[in-house]
C-alpha cells in the first residue's frame, strides 16, 4: 500500500499533466502528427506508434510471403475490413508520415 502511494506520488505531476491535456485545460508543446496526443517516439503519440511498429512487424512478414512493395502493402491494409482505427489513421494519413513510411 505505502509502495502504491509512493508510486503515486512521484507520478502525480505526470498524471495531472495528462490529465489536463485530456480536458483541454493544457495543450501539449507538440502533438502526435495524427492527433492532439502527446508525441511518444517518431512524432507520433504512444497509440500511433505501437500501430506504426505493428505495421512494421507485419510487413515483414507479408513481404515475405507474397513479396509486396511497401506501397502495396499500404493499399492492401486499407482495405482489410479487419484493420484497426489506429493503423488506419497511419495509412489514410500515409502523404502526411512520408518520411516515417516511406523509410522501409
Ligand atoms: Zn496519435
Amino acid at each position: 500500500m505505502l509502495k502504491l502511494i509512493t508510486d503515486f506520488d512521484r507520478k502525480k505531476n505526470d498524471i495531472g499533466r495528462k490529465l489536463s491535456y485530456r480536458l483541454g485545460i493544457l495543450k501539449p508543446e507538440k502533438t502526435c502528427l495524427l492527433c492532439s496526443r502527446e508525441p511518444f517516439r517518431e512524432g507520433l503519440c504512444r497509440y500511433h506508434y505501437e500501430a506504426l511498429e505493428t505495421l512494421r512487424k507485419t510487413y515483414l512478414e507479408w513481404n515475405r510471403r507474397e513479396g509486396l512493395t511497401w506501397s502495396e502493402y499500404l493499399d492492401s491494409i486499407a482495405k482489410l475490413k479487419t484493420t484497426g482505427k489506429w493503423i488506419l489513421d497511419l495509412v489514410k494519413n500515409r502523404d502526411k508520415l512520408d518520411n516515417i513510411l516511406s523509410s522501409q
